[in-house]
C-alpha cells in the first residue's frame, strides 16, 4: 500500500468499519496496530486522532482507541442529519445526473442483489454506501459529499448494533425508484422517495439489541490471512 503509514491505517480501518469486519466497541490497541501496519507508535496515535475526528473512533483517556459505538440518541441524530442532507442532495441531483451516472447507479443495484443472494455482506455494504455517495457527488456539493461520507459510516456501525440482522436494509426497489425519479429530472419524487427510503432504514433499528461478539483486532484488520497459520 502505497502513502504515510497513518495514511494506510486510517483507509484500512475505514474500510473494515464501512464492511462490519470493525464492529462497534472493538480496541484498537496502538502496539497491535504498530506491528500489524510495520510502523511506530506515534504513525498510530496520528491515524487514531484523524479517525476520532471523524467520529469513527473514540479516545478514552488512559485507556485508548475504541471502535465507536453510537448511542441510541446518537443513531437518532445522525439518521436525522442525513435526512436533511439527503434531501437537499436529492433536490441538486435532479437533472444534473449524466447516463453515466445512471448507468453507475442501475449496475451498483445489480452488485447490491448479486451481494445479498450470496451472502457476501462486506459487498452488499459496500455496493448501499457507493449508491448514496453517488448521488452526493451528482449533486456537485463537495461539502455536503463529505459530510455524507462521514454519516454512511456512522450508519454503518449504527446498523451493525441495532439492526436486527445487522444488514444495510438499502431496499433494492427503493434504490430502483430513485434510479427512476432521477433519470426523469423529477426532483419532488426524488426527494420523497430519498426521505421514506431513510425512514424506512431508521425504522428498521431496534435498540434493544445487544452489541455482537467481537473478533480480535489483526482477524479483522488482515482478512486476507490465512486462519490455518493461527498458532
Ligand atoms: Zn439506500
Amino acid at each position: 500500500m502505497p502513502g504515510l503509514p497513518e495514511d494506510q491505517i486510517v483507509g484500512s480501518v475505514l474500510d473494515a468499519i464501512a464492511e462490519q469486519r470493525l464492529p462497534a466497541g472493538t480496541k484498537l490497541g496502538e502496539q497491535a496496530l504498530s506491528d500489524l501496519f510495520g510502523c511506530n507508535r506515534a504513525n498510530v496515535r496520528r491515524a487514531l486522532a484523524t479517525l476520532a475526528a471523524q467520529h469513527v473512533v473514540e479516545l478514552r483517556p488512559n485507556r485508548g482507541a475504541y471502535v465507536m459505538t453510537p448511542s441510541p440518541r446518537e443513531a437518532r441524530n445522525v439518521f436525522q442529519a442525513r435526512r436533511a442532507i439527503e434531501r437537499t442532495i436529492a433536490r441538486e441531483a435532479a437533472g444534473r445526473s449524466t447516463p453515466e451516472d445512471i448507468a453507475f447507479l442501475r449496475r451498483n443495484i445489480t452488485e447490491e442483489a448479486q451481494a445479498k443472494a450470496t451472502g457476501d455482506k462486506p459487498g452488499e455494504l459496500r455496493a448501499s454506501r457507493d449508491f448514496h455517495l453517488r448521488l452526493a457527488r451528482i449533486a456537485g456539493n463537495d461539502v455536503l459529499e463529505r459530510f455524507l461520507s462521514e454519516l454512511t459510516m456512522r450508519s454503518t456501525l449504527i446498523l451493525g448494533l441495532y439492526s436486527p440482522q445487522g444488514s444495510s436494509c438499502c431496499a433494492e426497489d427503493e434504490h430502483a425508484r430513485i434510479v427512476d425519479a432521477l433519470e426523469r429530472a423529477d426532483s419532488e419524487a426524488l426527494v420523497s422517495l430519498t426521505t421514506s427510503h431513510l425512514e424506512h432504514l431508521e425504522a428498521g433499528l431496534n435498540f434493544d439489541d445487544k452489541p455482537r461478539a467481537k473478533l480480535t483486532l489483526e482477524d479483522q484488520l488482515a482478512p486476507w490471512r490465512d486462519p490455518s497459520q493461527a498458532v
